[in-house]
Parts: C-alpha cells; structure tokens; sequence
C-alpha cells in the first residue's frame, strides 16, 4: 500500500506508461508479424506465377518448334529457342526461390529437370530442322517421348501450383488471423488501459475527495463555534495526515488562543466589575464620609442633648439607610446608659439599661444576632429580636452604644463602623464641650450656678418679662453667721456647710429657678412668672427647711444652720441688666439682717 498520494500519482502514471508501451510493443510486433506474413503470401504468388511463365513459355518454345519443322519458317525456330530458354531460366529461379520449403523445393527441382528435358528436346529438333533434318525432326514429334515429359510436366507442376497455392492460402489466413489478433489487441489493450487508468483516477480522486469533505466538516464546525472539532478519520494518505495533524496543532493553537482570549476578557471584566464595584464602594463611602463630616460638625456645635439627639435623627438614618436604631450613651455616673435618640420607629428605653446588660458593652465589640438563637442575646432587648449591637469607644472607653434592629449586611459594615467612631468621638467631644460650659457657669463647690452666668440669665429674664409681661422676681439670701463655721470647724466645714445649704436650695426651689451662687455664703435665686409675695411663701418653706440641716463631718455635728433673705420684684423703672432688681433684693436681705437674720422680708417698694 503506497502511503504517499504522489507517490501513487506516480506509480499510476508509470503504469499507464508501461501498459501503453506494452501495448505499442505488441502492435509494433504484431505489425511486423502481418507485414512477414504477407510478404510470403506474395512470395507464393511470386512462385505461381514464375513457375505458369516457365509452363507458358515451354508451351510456346513448343509450338514455335512445330511450326518450324512443318512449316520451316525461321522465326518459329527463334520463337521455340527464346521459350526454352526463358522456360528453363524461370524454373531454374522458381528452385532458388522454394529452397525454404524442402518438400516445395524437391518438386520445384523435378519440376525443373523436366522442364529442362524437354527445353532441351525442343531445342534440339530446331538444330535438326536448321540442319534440314526435317523428317527427322517430325518424327521424333510424332513419337510418344515428347507427349509423355509434357504430361508428366503438366502433372508435376498441377503438383507444385496445388502445394504452393495451399500454402499461399495458409499464409494469407494467417496474415488475416494476426490482423483480426491485432485488431483485438487494440481494442482489448485500450479498453483495458483505459479501464486501469479509470480505476486509478477514481482511487486517487476518492483519496482526495474523503479527507477533503472530512476535513471541510471539521472546518464548517470550526466556523461555527465548535472550537473543539478535530479531524479525527483516517486520511488514507501522508500528504492529508500531515495537513490534517498540520491543521488539527493549528485547530488546538487558535483553541487555547481563544480560551486564553476569554479568560483575559473574562479576567478584564472581573477586573472592570471590580473597579467599578470599588470606585462605588468609594463613591459610597465619600458619601458616607462627607455626610459623617457634616454630622460630626453640626455634633461638634451642639449646645443640648436635644440638639445632639435631633442631629443624630437626621443623619444616621441617611448613613444606615432602612435600619431603625436608636443611641445610648453612659450617663455621668456611669451606671447607665440612657437613650439620646432614635430613629426609624425604634422605640427606646427612656429608663436606659445597665451596662452589664449588653454584650457588646461587656466584650468592647460588636455583638448582633442574624438568627434567632445564633449567639447570647443582650437582656436589654427582647430574646427574639434580630438586632446589632455596636460599642461606642473613645480614647479605649466604652461611653455608649448604638442599638440596631435587624442585621447590618457586611457591605454596610464600613458605614457603622465610621459612623460609631464618628458619633463616640462627637459624643466625647459634646460631653467635653459640656463639661467646659459647666466649668464656666458653674460654681465649682456647690455646683450651682456662678455669679455670671446669673448676671447673664437675669437679663434674659428681664427681656422676657418686659416683652411678655410675666412677672420675675429674686430672691438674695446669706447664711447667717457663717464666719462661725470656718472659725470653730475649719474651712473645710464652711465648704460643707456651702454644699449642704446649695443642695436644701436645689431640692426646695421649682426646676425652672435659676439658683446661683452669688459669692461667698451669699446666693441668688432668679424666679421667672412668679411675684414677690407668692414666692415670699416659697422662700419662708426654704428658711424652715435650712434650719433643719444637720450638717456632719468627720463625725461631728457643725450645729443648726439659719439664712436671712430679700425678695424684690422687677419693675418696668428698673435697669435691663438686672443691677437695681439685686440691689432692691440686696436691701431686703440687709433689712433682714439688720432686723435679726432667719427671716425673710420682701422689697415691696422695689428699690
Ligand atoms: P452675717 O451673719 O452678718 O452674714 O455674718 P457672717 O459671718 O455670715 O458674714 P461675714 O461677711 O462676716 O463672713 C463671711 C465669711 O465667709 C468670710 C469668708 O472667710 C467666708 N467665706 C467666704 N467664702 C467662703 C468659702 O467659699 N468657704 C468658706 N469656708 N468660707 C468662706
Ligand atoms: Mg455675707
Ligand atoms: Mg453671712
């Protein structure tokens, strides 16, 4: 089996060269064959007819002899000479030309002979007819010697015509039977010929058309889109292997070019989503950070808890969108956390909870429960609640905590995170703030107010009495006789006695007095809507209240404490800053010494 498709191109094409040459050589051959053959069916003619001249001719030498004897007319005599002659020359050259054929040849030779005989018989009664021997002559006619060498002539040659002519015969039937030979060797050597090289050129064209449709299929597939189609039959030729293995690599090269392609065009999407899901992320969280920037500054001037909790209720709810909350923070003594605010509908515990009673409290982390009975539940909710909750640290202390219903997704972790530190450290800095603002206005020892923030409330007050027409009034008082404490107990029971009479003040005056320490033992209540002769009754039950202060230190009793007292009103005469409604007090709270202290009198002229 040829393996190479040229190869077999080649090897038919020797073939159909060798079969025509073959072919060629035999009709070449065959040609030579019919041209010998009619060569000596002409050779035999050649015999006939020189061997009737030679019979011809003894006839003739014959009669020209007869009429020479009877008739002695010479040109017989020369008629009969020329005929034996050319008679015995002609059958001489028919012997020469039957020396091939030995049985031919033997009766061509006594053929001759006789011929010769009688030639010479001929000629010899034409010398005696020229001699003038011419009885002789036609006796020797007369007798049978002559009649019988021509009946045995004619009957040897009768032999020889019939051999040579059956031969002549043979040789043309076999010049007929090569030429029909030839004929059908050409006509059976072309068809055959043409047979093979058919069925040579329908095997090379199958062995071409196969691997072509085979591999027009795969590549048809290849066009579109089954990038893993193969030529996978048998080629049944090198040349279509090699271009089928040639075009399959080229098939598994563009496979993993493409699958590298896609997967760079897959890796470069995932990249694009992933930058466009990070500048989002960013995006959102310079939202998130602005709004948290401009909470922290509004946090940062509030004044109240009120504005502080408004604040929040305004932007929590748009950092944490769709999650309800609310804000604890500790409480000054720390054993609390009460609500700031809330949002979102939550609803908040206006008694607050104790710190232990939150987990993310107790462990400084997030605590939260995505499913109910998940993790420990906070006691400060309800045990089916799904909620977060997520410490407030400051400088490392917990100092509140936000509350959240439901779950916080970990894409929204960022914002809580940032938000809690946000509020923790707005919510120090508010507590600081405070803290500062309480120094200012606040006197240290008794924790009442000090003597300028009264100053500046005073003004206030009168600037809402005029316009509203309520009526406003003070109260200054002196505790009588203090010197004494701080002479017989010591500064430090003076400072009680301070702290003590400041507290008895704060517990028997309404929440909305403004009590203040105007300096020293002395101290000053501001009592808006309320006149002088009502709180006159008001300040009689704070005098009786003072003098049943014990105050004690270190185990001993500093004794009974008594304070004197000047109310005045104000009055539309008086100056705005307050300076004459103290000073009206002040005379009252002199007149009141001056008439023997623990008493309280009323400025009713209000001046
Ligand atoms: P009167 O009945 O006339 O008011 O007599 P008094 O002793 O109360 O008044 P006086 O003005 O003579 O004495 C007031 C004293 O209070 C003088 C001062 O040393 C003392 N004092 C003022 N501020 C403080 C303080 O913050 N702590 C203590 N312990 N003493 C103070
Ligand atoms: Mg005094
Ligand atoms: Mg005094």
């Amino acid at each position: 089996m040829l393996a190479s498709l040229s190869a077999r191109i080649l090897c038919l094409g020797a073939l159909v060269i060798a079969a025509l040459a073959s072919f060629a050589a035999i009709l070449v051959d065959s040609a030579e064959q019919a041209g010998k053959a009619v060569q000596w069916v002409n050779h035999s003619s050649a015999v006939i007819e020189r061997t009737q001249m030679a019979l011809s001719q003894l006839r003739s030498a014959e009669s020209g002899s007869r009429g020479y004897i009877f008739t002695h007319v010479p040109s017989f005599a020369t008629t009969s000479e020329e005929g034996a002659t050319n008679a015995d020359e002609n059958i001489k050259r028919v012997v020469t030309m039957t020396h091939d054929n030995p049985p031919q040849y033997a009766r061509a030779q006594e053929l001759a002979n006789l011929i010769s005989q009688r030639a010479a018989m001929l000629r010899q009664s034409v010398e005696q007819g020229r001699r003038g021997d011419f009885r002789i002559a036609q006796a020797r006619i007369a007798g049978d010697e002559g009649r019988e060498l021509m009946d045995a002539i004619t009957v040897r040659a009768r032999s020889f015509l019939d051999n040579e002519r059956a031969l002549q015969a043979s040789r043309s039937d076999a010049v007929n039977e090569r030429l029909r030979w030839s004929e059908g060797l050409a006509l059976g050597g072309a068809g055959l010929v043409a047979l093979l090289v058919a069925i040579g050129f329908l095997l090379l064209m199958r062995g071409i058309n196969r691997p072509l449709a085979a591999m027009r299929r795969v590549m048809t597939d290849m066009g579109q889109g089954r990038r893993s189609a193969r030529i996978v039959e048998a080629m049944g030729s090198r040349e279509f292997t090699h271009l089928a293995q040639s075009y399959n690599d080229m098939a598994d090269r563009l496979e993993r070019a493409v699958a590298d392609q896609l997967s760079s065009e897959t890796q470069l999407q995932e990249a694009n989503a992933e930058l466009q899901r990070n500048s989002e992320t960013l995006r959102q969280r310079g939202e998130v950070i602005e709004m948290l920037g401009g909470m922290a500054h509004r946090m940062q001037a509030a004044r109240t808890d009120d504005e502080l909790a408004q604040i929040i209720r305004v932007f929590v709810p748009r950092v944490l969108p769709g999650i309800a909350g609310a804000l604890y923070a500790h409480n000054n003594s720390r054993n609390l956390l009460i609500p700031i605010a809330g949002w979102g509908g939550a609803e908040t515990d206006a008694e607050g909870f104790a710190p232990g009673q939150c987990w993310a409290l107790r462990r400084g982390q997030s605590h939260f429960l995505r499913e109910v009975g998940s993790d420990i539940v906070c006691s400060h909710t309800s045990p089916d609640e799904i909620y977060h909750c997520e410490p407030l640290l400051a400088g490392g202390e917990v100092i509140g905590v936000l509350y959240l219903h439901g779950t916080v997704e970990e894409e929204t972790r960022f914002r809580l995170t940032v938000l809690a530190e946000n509020i923790a450290s707005a919510l120090v800095n508010h507590r600081l703030q405070r803290s500062l603002r309480e120094q200012t206005i606040r006197d240290p020892l008794t924790g009442l107010f000090n003597r300028r923030y009264m100053e500046e409330t005073l003004t206030l007050e009168i600037a809402r009495a005029t316009r509203s027409g309520v009526p406003l009034s003070v109260v200054m008082c002196d505790i009588d006789h203090f010197k004494r404490f701080n002479d017989e107990f010591g500064h430090d029971a003076g400072d009680a006695v301070l702290q003590a009479v400041a507290a008895e003040l704060k517990k028997q005056f309404r929440s909305g007095d403004v009590i203040c320490r105007f300096g020293g033992e002395e101290f000053t209540i501001i009592a808006p809507g309320t006149t002088a002769t009502v709180l006159q009754d008001r300040v009689e039950q704070v005098r009786n209240a003072v003098g049943e202060v014990n105050v004690r230190l270190k185990g001993r009793t500093l004794g009974l404490i008594s304070m004197s007292f000047g109310i005045a009103s104000w009055s539309s005469g008086m100056d705005p800053n307050g300076e004459g409604l103290i000073q009206a007090a002040d005379i009252a709270l002199y007149q009141a010494k001056r008439e023997g202290r623990n008493r309280v009198i009323v400025n009713e002229a209000g001046e």
